[in-house]
């Protein structure tokens, strides 16, 4: 079949989970025996978020090649277990930097290089590329930003272009927000019918709305909706607040949103789509009632993006065990000798999160020092990791001014240090130890035991490494490098056996988790966890 296009915008407000849609959407289709893809349009001048801090745009998620991607790559990989890859999102940045590229080589042979028809043809290949190597049956391209936002209109005009180019193979979800007027008592549907004419102003009519809201919208409001934007009756689907994102590929099954995809598309409809295992995960969260208490220590505790792939990884872990997991941030800038007790305490298992910089640094080697001497399940990610070694050389190793060169370059001994590929590098964009890489495990260890092999691949975001001139001293004192590059040798996990759970990766096993493919790590996390749980319960 001809490969299809569906585009995903938004409207009236930022926010309403667009990439939840395009995931569900995708993840039901994929159920159905399609071949889908999902891919991000962000119309920002970044290059990609790698250069961007948690604060703007929350975690910077990487995909197996080693792009810096958004972190609704995340929710693709965890909704359709499909891997990403660089082609799955593309920003204003790249699309222009191509562009520029090509003017400086020549190749628009001596014409002006214009918005229209140069960077939305830039744009058109782009969301072409994935659907041009013949994997896919459905291509679903989601448009970052809200419609009426200056930034986004060379993209909507590429859509618009496309949609014209494709016909039937091609169709426009809109994704826009339905406010509930408390004062009133009313559902409000003017702000949707504003921005489907924004829409049509810019010449795309969607075929498909979904509406974002608190409240049920009755059937007869949804026929409005659709009669006055222009859509067929049952093409206004409503997706209403649920507990957790993974139902909404249920929700949206039970509104025919698969169903509508196909018939506009006129694609031939496969079998109803097959959603046993993934029933089955909604039907362990929904009966996990016990409680397992995280604790994740780590410097953006505001923000409830900042680490999204790790929040997600422990939830699936929790759920696969029949556990709700109780998840609590903790602030590492705020952790110290005298309060560490009261906050880890109530803890069955601590993360140590991943991050950049001295900020709270100090928090988390308070924080490791706890764990480490009363044996608490403990899970050092990158820096986490970094900040493991760094506790255990400065407490068990003796080496008191034990640190990373990155929070202090002169330090007499710096465990943890540049690589050496990394010391000629002066760009900060994209020039990390970045993507998959091989890692071989001690067949002894707690994480080959978890994985139940010996060789893995997982994904790094890292400048800085374990120093290898320290190794046997940790190693005769107790602290382990279980894991390693086969080629290069760099240290990727630490574990202190005989812990109950005491491990570290240089390497990000997060962003590999997936709802029907958990990461195993988290798995084993989480289990001895809870574990712990029980030894404390039965004192
Ligand atoms: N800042 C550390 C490094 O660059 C760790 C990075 C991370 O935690 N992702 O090596």
């Amino acid at each position: 079949m001809d490969t299809k296009y569906i585009f995903v915008t938004g409207g009236v407000v930022s926010s309403l989970g667009k990439g939840i849609i395009s995931s569900s959407l995708a993840n039901l289709l994929i159920a159905r025996g399609y071949r889908v893809t999902i891919q991000k349009f962000d119309p920002y001048i970044n290059i990609d978020p790698g250069t961007l801090n948690p604060y703007e745009h929350g975690e910077c998620y990487v995909t197996v090649d080693g792009h810096e991607a958004d972190l609704d790559l995340g929710h693709y990989e965890r909704f359709t277990n499909i891997q990403t890859t660089r082609a799955n999102n593309v920003t204003t940045g790249r699309i222009y930097q191509s562009v520029i590229d090509k003017e400086r080589r020549g190749d628009y042979l001596g014409k002006t290089v214009q918005i229209v028809p140069h960077i939305t043809d830039e744009i058109k290949r782009n969301v072409k590329q994935l659907g041009n190597t013949g994997q896919f049956d459905f291509v679903i391209t989601e448009i970052g930003g809200v419609v009426g936002d200056i930034e986004s209109l060379p993209f909507l005009e590429a859509v618009r272009q496309l949609r014209w180019e494709l016909g039937r193979n091609s169709l426009c979800i809109h994704l826009t927000y339905v406010p509930y007027i408390a004062a009133a008592k009313e559902l409000k549907t003017k702000p949707t019918q504003h921005s489907v004419k924004k829409l049509q102003e810019l010449g795309i009519q969607p075929d498909i709305l979904v509406l974002r809201t608190e409240r049920d919208i009755t059937a007869e409001a949804r026929r409005k909706i659709a009669l006055f934007c222009n859509v067929a009756p049952d093409a206004a689907v409503q997706s209403i607040d649920v507990p957790s994102i993974y139902q909404v590929p249920i929700k949206m099954h039970e509104q025919h949103l698969d169903d509508l995809v196909l018939r506009l598309t006129d694609t031939p409809s496969k079998e109803e789509p097959q959603m046993g295992p993934w029933l089955r995960f909604l039907d362990k969260m929904a009966n996990a009632q016990k409680p397992v208490t995280i604790g994740l220590v780590g410097k953006y505790v505001e923000l409830q993006d900042a680490y999204k792939s790790i929040n997600e990884s422990l939830f699936q872990a929790a759920t696969y065990d029949d556990r709700r997991l109780d998840l609590r941030f903790i602030h590492s800038e705020k952790v110290n000798d005298s309060n560490v007790e009261e906050l880890l305490s109530p803890l069955d298992g601590v993360i140590i999160a991943p991050g950049f910089g001295q900020r709270g640094i100090e928090g988390k080697f308070v924080a490791l020092k706890w764990c480490r001497e009363h044996d608490v399940p403990t899970f050092g990610i990158c820096l986490g990791m970094q900040c493991m070694v760094i506790e255990f050389a400065r407490n068990v190793l003796g080496l008191h001014e034990a640190n990373s060169t990155e929070m202090n370059p002169t330090a007499p001994d710096n465990v943890i240090d540049l690589m050496e590929e990394q010391k000629s590098i002066s760009n900060m964009g994209g020039t990390m130890r970045l993507g998959a890489y091989e890692c071989r495990l001690d067949p002894d260890s707690t994480p080959a035991k978890a994985y139940g092999k010996t060789t893995v691949n997982e994904r790094h975001r890292h400048r800085f490494e374990f120093n290898d001139e320290y190794r046997t001293r940790f190693e005769e004192a107790g602290m382990k490098c279980v894991g390693e590059n086969p080629a290069t040798h760099l240290v990727e996990v630490v574990e202190i056996p005989g812990k109950r759970w005491f491990v570290g990766t240089q390497y990000h096993p997060e962003y590999s988790s997936t709802v029907l493919n958990p990461n195993p790590l988290f798995i084993s996390f989480i289990s001895a966890a809870i574990k712990y749980r029980e030894e404390k319960e039965g004192k």
